[in-house]
């Protein structure tokens, strides 16, 4: 490789990998060499052990290596084309088989040694491998003979061809790369070199070196995360309110909001308006997450804000992630505000319901990018955080605006995570549930009872929710059609009742009118996707069925959970799940004793096997390449070390590495919201 290539270089200029593939990478999210070489395995196999033919025991994952005595390439009757080699090591005979790769007779010719890894299989007496990997000897293995990388793939990117593109970026790599983390920060925590983590990584000469790597890569990630917003921390202490509010004068106004809830609020409530109301009235912006279960009634918390800020002759501002969920919210904040003279607007990008006199403004989230700037912009409230990312305040300042800021999210966040992903934030933690509310009874269903689940739901004759199988993560036209054939097959089990169908391809009137007719009672059953909105309040639903609920998280299902018997009234889950492995079955027992969101997400995290979607993302958190939700010391260390370098250098005017990585994390994040 003679081209001068740096970690900039994009990826099409690469005589390797070309204009075409280098569209392809562009949906993994790679454009440049450093994208590439940051792009990790999400696995390995393990083809290490190097047998002989003669010493092949069936079903054990091996490498052969021999000479190819004969190759045939024919057709089947059902006119697939099959590839045939025998391969002989001097102990015995294997034959690999292979099925519509005709180009192989070019690579793997007559007479040449190569190495073979796969699972050894037994016919009528042979030794046999289905498309087993295959390399040439004499050149540095990477797909067979040693734990070979398995990528996050997307269609027609294989797992193959990276390898074959990253190894020799490897080699070239030398002074390529910058590191962040200091010598003496490696030798404290006993981090592995940055050059060596990049090799290992991607071609580990152990489990041990693979996973040293990962906490290497794992470490840098979450220290420049928590430098980050340990940083913002300290602007925010630094910055002065635009608007303090206060509290003295409206004494009298809180008590009677209070007096004409329909409802008592809870001690968790009321605490989390006390913090928030405290925070109001400082002269530095506040800014703040409020977490609570779904149900547990953070709406009206934020209703109170909002109040909060009228009296104080201020405007608010409540943002949802989707359009029903604005439309659902305005319906809401209207009915708590209108008695006390607050005029509630609506702003979706396809509906504006203001006038003049409009203090509390309540819609999606392009609000932010719309030009309405509130002139006295006083709070700003953001629901369900996650879908959203972290920089909303560097976006509202942009604006001129600088607002005391409230997120609320239903995700259940542990310490070690919420001090790591949102050191920058105060915390409110609404941990009680109204009063009356009834825990959702939840039974795992295994494929036997299914019937007798439907003859029970038949019978109950009460609102349901089917839930599809989570397919895929964002949702696909596979996920749509499968719920379409969930309606089909509903329609002929429960043909007097009344199906309607809710995905996210819907446009917003049509998803406005199916949540209209089930909220109405006109529809029986509602199938939604598994995107369907996190906070959807339907009153009268009191069943959910999830189908294939082995492919949720715990986090998730308790999430889904929340939407029926949202009147107090006893409400039911049925979990469906084809799956027989019992470690799957037990993590979804737990759904049926277990009934808070941190709970749950702590088993979950423990049930699952390192690897096995212990990620972030699955758990609705932003997305690290190398850290995982169970690196709980790691990130202890992380956030310590970065507390000690902002302690004595908050400019970090002696780290221009860590401020020139922070630099491009942070343009990274803005361009994923
Ligand atoms: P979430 O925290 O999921 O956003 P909501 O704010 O939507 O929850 O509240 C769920 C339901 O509980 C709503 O119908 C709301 O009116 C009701 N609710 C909220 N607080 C209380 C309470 N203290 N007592 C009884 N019902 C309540
Ligand atoms: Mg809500």
């Amino acid at each position: 490789m003679n081209q001068v290539i740096s970690l900039v270089t994009s990826v099409a200029d690469l005589f390797m990998v070309g204009p075409a593939y280098a569209k392809r990478l562009e949906k993994l999210g790679i454009f440049t060499v450093e994208d590439l070489l940051f792009h990790f395995p999400s696995r390995y196999v393990n083809y290490s052990l190097c047998t002989k033919v003669a010493d092949l025991q069936e079903g054990e994952v091996a490498t052969i290596t021999g000479k190819i005595l004969e190759f045939s390439d024919n057709f089947t009757r059902g006119r697939l084309r099959i590839q045939k080699a025998i391969v002989d090591d001097g102990t015995g005979q294997i034959i690999f088989t292979w099925f519509n790769q005709p180009f192989l007779k070019n690579l793997l010719k007559i007479g040449q040694t190569a190495h073979f890894s796969g699972t050894i299989e037994k016919h009528s007496g042979y030794f046999s491998m289905t498309a087993p990997e295959y390399e040439l000897n004499g050149q540095r293995q990477i797909h067979t003979g040693r734990l070979v990388p398995i990528y996050p793939e997307t269609k027609s990117v294989s797992s193959k061809w990276l390898r074959s593109r990253i190894a020799p970026l490897l080699d070239n790599r030398a002074n390529l790369l910058s590191t962040v983390l200091n010598t003496k920060i490696e030798r404290t925590y006993n981090l592995l070199e940055n050059n060596k983590s990049l090799c290992q990584i991607h071609f580990p000469e152990s489990k041990e070196m693979a996973e040293n790597a990962r906490q290497r890569f794992a470490f840098e990630e979450i220290f420049l995360t928590q430098i980050g917003s340990l940083q913002r921390r300290h602007e925010i202490e630094q910055e002065k309110a635009s608007h303090p509010f206060k509290i003295q004068e409206f004494k009298k106004e809180i008590r009677d909001f209070y007096q004409n809830l329909p409802f008592e609020l809870t001690k968790a409530q009321r605490r989390a308006i006390g913090e928030i109301l405290t925070d109001l009235a400082k002269n530095r912006p506040m800014n703040r997450l409020l977490q609570g279960d779904v149900g547990s009634g953070k709406t009206v918390v934020a209703a109170m804000a909002m109040f909060f800020a009228h009296l104080n002759g201020y405007q608010s501002l409540l943002m949802a992630p989707t359009e029903i969920l604005a439309l659902q919210h305005y319906q809401t904040i209207k009915d708590f505000l209108a008695i006390f003279g607050v005029e509630t607007a609506l702003f979706t990008s396809h509906k504006k319901i203001s006038s003049e006199k409009s203090s509390a403004y309540v819609g999606t989230h392009a609000l932010l990018n719309d030009k309405v700037i509130l002139k006295k912009l006083g709070l700003v409230i953001i629901d369900e955080q996650h879908r959203f990312g972290v920089n909303q305040r560097a976006k509202l300042k942009e604006k001129g605006a600088n607002p005391h800021l409230l997120t609320m999210t239903a995700t259940p966040i542990p310490r070690t995570v919420a001090l790591t992903l949102y050191g920058d934030l105060d915390f409110s933690i609404i941990d009680e549930m109204p009063v009356g509310r009834l825990p959702v009874k939840t039974w795992l269903v295994p494929p036997a009872k299914r019937e007798a689940a439907y003859e029970w739901i038949r019978k109950q004759d009460a609102q349901t929710f089917v839930i599809c199988p989570l397919i895929e993560e964002s949702e696909s036209l596979t996920t749509i059609r499968a719920a379409k054939t969930e309606v089909e097959k509903l329609r002929k089990i429960f043909s007097e009742k009344k199906i309607g169908l809710l995905h996210g391809r819907l446009k917003p009137k049509e998803k406005e009118n199916v949540l209209d007719d089930f909220r109405a009672g006109s529809l029986d059953i509602l199938v939604a996707t598994p995107v369907v909105e996190v906070g959807i309040d339907i009153p009268g639903a009191t069943i959910m069925v999830v189908e294939a609920a082995d492919r949720f998280g715990l986090a998730q299902l308790h999430q889904l959970r929340g939407r029926v018997g949202r009147r107090g009234q006893q409400a039911y889950r049925l979990l469906f799940s084809e799956s027989d492995s019992e470690k799957t079955l037990a993590r979804l027992q737990a759904m049926e004793v277990h009934h808070s969101g941190l709970e749950l997400a702590e088993i979950d995290l423990k049930q699952r096997g390192p690897g096995e979607l212990s990620g972030f993302k699955q758990h609705g958190f932003p997305e690290f390449k190398a850290a995982r939700l169970t690196d709980v010391i790691l990130m202890e260390n992380a956030r310590k070390t970065a507390k000690a370098i902002l302690n004595e250098d908050l400019r970090l005017k002696n780290y221009p590495k860590i401020k020139e990585a922070l630099k491009k994390m942070s343009v990274k994040l803005s361009t994923q919201n």
